[in-house]
């Protein structure tokens, strides 16, 4: 799929007031840092589309990205930042529930994982919590260029070998990097695919 187009649409802290056009959604999410904006930007294109920042924890909002005029690309907070309050926490795990359990135009969620990092609970327990859920969910891989090929490899069969001790199959992914724009076109084939074409 070529970008031809990607515009903000709006930022919502009330997923009751995220758009309420039935464009096919995709969303993106995982740990703070885990390099989602940049992937963002890398998959359109754009330099500055999703804010990158230093600063993990910042406001939790719902982005909602409209691309080619025909689906909708969602850059969902960030989770798991250890210095975040229970409070916090508590609030976003209601928030993300609510945009799961609200967005009937949702296709699909990438749920991104640093390729450097051992298996984490978090995202090990948010998995599940999507399977639970009925959420269909692919991983994608962060990160890649700090890597050689081998150890992408050994990092992927290590997840997997996680994974398949609770699911049947391990969940579609992708490796990636921002960096050296590696992964695009297979996420943007994915999306267009299951968009029909
Ligand atoms: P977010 O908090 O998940 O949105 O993460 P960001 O996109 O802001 O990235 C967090 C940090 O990881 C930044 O310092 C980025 O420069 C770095 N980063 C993001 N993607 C990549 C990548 O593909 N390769 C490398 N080497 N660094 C990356």
């Amino acid at each position: 799929m070529k970008i031809k187009s990607a515009e903000f649409v709006m930022s919502n802290s009330d997923v009751a007031k995220c758009p309420k056009s039935m464009l096919p959604e995709y969303a993106f999410i995982g740990r703070s840092n885990v390099g989602k904006s940049s992937l963002i930007n890398m998959l359109t294109s754009r330099k500055s589309l999703a804010k990158t920042s230093g600063r993990p924890g910042k406001t939790q909002l719902i982005n909602h990205f409209l691309i080619n005029k025909n689906w909708h690309l969602v850059d969902l907070p960030g989770y798991g930042y250890a210095r975040v309050s229970k409070s916090a926490k508590k609030v976003f795990q209601k928030f993300i529930t609510q945009y799961f359990g609200l967005r009937e135009q949702l296709v699909t969620a990438f749920v991104l994982v640093d390729i450097r990092h051992d298996p984490q609970p978090i995202d090990l327990e948010f998995m599940q919590w999507l399977g639970e859920n009925g959420i269909p969910f692919s991983i994608i891989f962060t990160k890649a260029d700090k890597l050689k090929p081998k150890a992408i490899e050994r990092y992927v069969e290590a997840y997997k070998s996680v994974l398949l001790e609770t699911w049947e199959e391990m969940p579609n992914y992708f490796i990636t990097s921002s960096s050296k724009t590696i992964g695009k076109d297979e996420v943007l084939n994915y999306i267009d695919e299951l968009n029909g074409n």
